[in-house]
């Protein structure tokens, strides 16, 4: 797939159903029709209603926020890609540093869940990204590559090149510290280049890669003009229909 301008809202566990529909509502509604594609990754029980909501553009698509790895059966509370499938979702975001931390998601289990997302048709959107103390000591990149290689790097060329990868170190989620553009550029030109040494170029220059982390409207534009960036999933400022759009429109 070739290299895209992506804009994803990550919704997190917030917005009732009307709440969120309007919302999703108001997005497409100030979406232009161009190259950028859109992402609304929202709770699951929003994802139907945001589906039909979203058919007006093409350039708007719907995520969840994760799924199990299995096709089906006793899991109990769970939500399977079939079922995500049914319905018309998109992409499915993988590995957020939330799921990584509350819920015991770890590089072995993403691998599982990538298989079992790309094997149903959908998108992938793989979080990366290093805590605090591990960008101190210097070792965000070494942290990265090893999370990347753990839980991708089994993918065929032809599977990889399906996926979407957003770095997110977590000192700047949810922070209000947003990485410099300079941080981000460096994190993923060395992004690049590891899958441009695991895959070859066309294939790395084919990926695109987000960064989010306090992505705001008065950030995004500078953060997106980076050699290397190609858009932002964003968390906080993509419940604000008004704010999301500025960001939307910054590339
Ligand atoms: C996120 O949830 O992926 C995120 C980057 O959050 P925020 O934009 O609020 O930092």
């Amino acid at each position: 797939m070739a290299r895209k301008n992506i804009a994803a809202g990550n919704w997190k566990m917030n917005k009732a159903y009307q709440e969120g529909l309007d919302l999703a509502t108001a997005v497409v509604d100030g979406t232009e029709t161009t190259d950028t594609i859109v992402i609304m990754s929202t709770p699951f029980i929003h994802l139907q209603s945001v589906v039909e909501i979203a058919k007006s553009k093409d350039n708007v698509k719907v995520a969840a926020q994760n799924c199990h790895q299995a096709q089906s059966g006793a899991y109990t509370g769970e939500i399977s890609v079939g079922m995500l499938n049914s319905i018309g979702v998109d992409c499915v975001v993988l590995g957020h540093s939330e799921r990584r931390e509350y819920f015991n998601e770890n590089n072995t289990l993403l691998a599982e869940k990538v298989k079992t997302v790309l094997g149903a048709g959908m998108q992938p959107i793989f979080c990366c990204g290093e805590a605090l103390p591990t960008r101190e000591a210097g070792e965000q990149v070494e942290y990265v590559s090893n999370q990347i290689k753990e839980s991708l790097f089994d993918l065929s060329a032809e599977d990889f090149s399906k996926i979407v990868i957003a770095y997110e170190p977590i000192w700047a989620i949810g922070t209000g510290v947003t990485a410099s553009p300079q941080q981000a550029q460096d994190m993923h030109a060395a992004i690049r280049n590891l899958i441009s040494d695991k895959y070859g170029s066309e294939v790395a220059n084919n990926t695109s890669i987000l960064y989010g982390g306090s992505v705001k409207p008065a950030n995004a534009k500078e953060i997106f003009s980076q050699k290397d960036v190609d858009g932002g999933l964003v968390g906080g400022a993509s419940l604000k229909a008004d704010d999301f759009l500025a960001i939307v429109h910054s590339f």
